[in-house]
Formats: structure tokens, sequence, C-alpha cells
């Protein structure tokens, strides 16, 4: 098993076979050292509050074991940041900073101290930029190959952007529905293992179609997040919505599973607690757009894990629930459902207080049955179908509510 393993790491990137294993992570006294098995490329070190943790990126590493904690630091967890990155995070007991920070004169470890500082000042210092570090030239490994790499300007908050058309009828009295195509730009999503097709591909192909069906159907007004190939955070998608005073917030997935025999679709509303741990690892996986090169574009803190609702939110959340089972019923026809069709966990993306939102997992990209479904005209033509018709339902069971 360790072998097979390894070997198919070493296929699907030679550069990462040559990297050498983080050795140990040594919680002295007053030192911390993490020593590695090979010559690295070099180090970062930041800050991410809430809960307060230290996290290192070691390009041209790999992950050893996780560890125990010592004093300040409550445990160390290690994982892997990207083909070519170690990231070693230290979960940290009492807020404290890294300082001292230093190679070895050889290259194989990295040592620094751990400076307790207060609450306030940790914050301030996990908005500030990386800790960046270096072995010796001598003995350092290239830089790890990266397949694409990414640059995004950090620091300055994007300006807001420009709104989406809005399409359909002129009519400013019908509702309006944001169309949310998942994904986008550098942000692939999931990717078929057996055709290649990516998610955000799939994702503005539904986007799409269900917008057609929706304007045809001359009942509501339409806008996309985005109608072509770019990247948004999440809070950008919904903060479209909001700006647009939208009526109905439907964000497009298609999920991947390991389990290639995994298949159907879902609707998932918002919730502190999940429904099940599929669903929170799900959310945890779409969160995780927001995350760049391990820095967090979104607008609020480092992390989204935590999502703290509103009271006010009950109602736009009990609305969306009940969409969320209506498009179940609606789609069902033309659209394969897994047996617990609605699940609910922390999805960032769904957080408009004000919007009744929604997130479609059309199916699973990693089943072959499902993404042929899903990138071929006519499934993209069926979701658009009981999409539209649950939407209509949606509309006129409030309008008659409203006449009550
Ligand atoms: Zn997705």
């Amino acid at each position: 098993m360790g072998l097979a393993l390894v070997l198919l790491t070493m296929m699907l990137n030679p550069a990462a076979a040559l990297a050498g294993p983080i050795g140990a992570v040594e919680i002295g006294d007053s030192d911390i050292t993490v020593r590695f098995d090979d010559l690295v490329a070099g180090a970062s070190a930041f800050l991410l509050a809430g809960p307060d943790r230290i996290a290192l990126d070691i390009a041209g590493a790999q992950p050893g074991r996780a560890l125990g904690g010592a004093g300040i630091v409550r445990a160390v967890r290690q994982g892997q940041q990207d083909a070519g990155t170690a990231r070693v995070v230290l979960d940290l007991a009492e807020p404290a900073i890294v300082s001292n920070a230093r190679f070895a004169a050889d290259g194989r470890s990295l040592t620094f101290r751990l400076r307790p500082v207060s609450a306030s000042e940790f914050e301030r210092a996990a908005r500030g930029p990386r800790t960046l570090l270096q072995p010796p030239a001598e003995f350092r490994a290239k830089p790890p190959e990266k397949r694409y790499s990414v640059t995004v300007p950090i620091g300055k908050p994007r300006p807001a952007l420009p709104l989406p058309a809005i399409e359909g009828p002129g009519n400013n009295r019908l509702p309006l529905v944001v169309i949310d195509a998942g994904h986008g730009g550098h942000d692939p999503g999931a990717i078929s293992p057996h055709s290649g097709k990516r998610e955000k591909d799939i994702t503005l192909a539904l986007a799409r179609a269900i917008r057609d069906d929706l304007i045809a159907s001359g009942r509501v007004r339409v806008a996309l997040t985005r109608a072509d190939d770019r990247y948004l955070v999440l809070e950008e998608r919904y903060g479209i919505a909001r700006r647009l005073k939208a009526d109905l917030f439907i964000s497009i997935h298609a999920d991947a599973a390991e389990n290639q025999q995994a298949s159907g679709a879902s609707v998932y509303t918002l919730s502190e607690v999940a429904s099940d741990r599929e669903a929170a690892r799900l959310a945890a996986r779409e969160n995780k757009a927001n995350i760049i090169n391990g820095v967090d574009l979104g607008a609020h803190s480092s992390d989204v894990s935590s999502i703290l609702l509103d009271l006010t939110q009950r109602e736009t959340m009990n609305v969306a629930s009940d969409f969320a089972r209506l498009l179940q019923r609606e789609a069902a026809n033309d659209v394969k459902f897994r047996s617990t069709a609605h699940r609910f966990a922390s999805f960032v993306v769904l957080k408009a207080p004000d919007t009744p939102s929604i997130l479609f997992e059309t199916g699973f990209i990693s089943n072959k049955d499902d993404a042929e479904f899903l990138a071929s005209l006519a499934g993209q033509k069926k979701v658009a179908r009981g999409v539209r018709d649950a939407v209509q339902i949606h509309f006129a069971r409030q309008i008659a509510a409203l006449g009550r």
C-alpha cells in the first residue's frame, strides 16, 4: 500500500518525488526546530487568527507525521499544500508570533522562537505579510516546479465589481434570480478523472442553460455572477445577489468523490451545523475556493470555517429550504438525485442574510455517467428545465402567500 502510494505520487508529479519529507518538528523550551530529510527550496511563515495558528510552508518538502504539542504549542499538523509544498501548522494554546527564524548553515533545519503576544497584537500580525526564509544558497534545493502559478494582488481591498447585466423581461416588478456558476478562472473546481472536464466549464454551461430557460419562461429576470471564465471570491458572488436585491440565489456546482461510483445531485442550504460529515467536508472544499497560495482572498477573517448566523437570517433560510425541496421535487424527473438530496452545511457562498440561497450540486463529475450527462447539451437542458419549473412554482407560491 505504502509503495503504491509513493509510485502514484511520482507519476503525478516527478518534481514532488525528489522532495524529502519533513523529518521532525522538535519543540524545545525556547526554540522550535523543523528538520528536513533533504534540502528544501525555502520556507515562509504566517499567522492565522481565531483559532490562533502558525503556518509554515516548506517549498520542496513533503509533509511528515502529525505530532502532539508541548507548552504553548497545542498540536503540530502537517499536510500537502500543493504538489511541491508541505505545510506545517502549529495550533497555539495562546497567541504568539514567530521570531528569530533562521535556517541552519547546512540548510537541513529551520529554527525559530515563539514570542507570546496579546490577542490584538496577534491579530495585527496575522494581517501582515508572510515571513520569507531561505536556506544558504549552496544548500538550497531548486524551487519545485509548478504546473501553473498564480499571481494575486494582496493587501489592497478589491474594488466592488461592476454589476452584471439583468436579462429578461424589462419589468422591474418581476422577481430576480441570480445564477452563480461555481469556480472559474484559475480555480477549475473538480476535474473529471475520465474526460478531464473541469467543473468550472460545466457550471458555466449549466448557468447559461438555466438562464436561457428562465428568460424564455418570461416570468423572472436573471443575472449571472459570471458569464465567462473568471475568478470571483465567494463574497463577491453573493455580494452581487445582494447588491442587485435578488429574490433567489442559485450556486451551481458539480461534486467530486474518491469513490467514482458516487453519483446523483443534491441541494444544499446554509446552516451553522452540517447535516452530516459528508456535507461538512463538501462545504470545507467549496469554501477553499477563496484560498489561493494559502492566502484567503475573502472579505473577512482568515477562518472561513466558522460562520455565525444572525437570527434575521432564519426567514431567509426557511425560504431557501422550501426552494431546495421544491427543486428536488421538480427536477427529479429529469435529473437523478441522491437519496438524501437536501443537506445543509456552512457554505460561505450561501451567506447572504437577505437573499434565499441554495447550492445545487448537479451531480458527481467524478462519476462517468454523471459527468457525461452534465457535459452534454441534452443533460444541461434537463437541469435547466428542472430549475425553471421549481423557480416558477416558488414565485407563484410567494405571490399567493402575499395575497392571503
Ligand atoms: Zn464546486
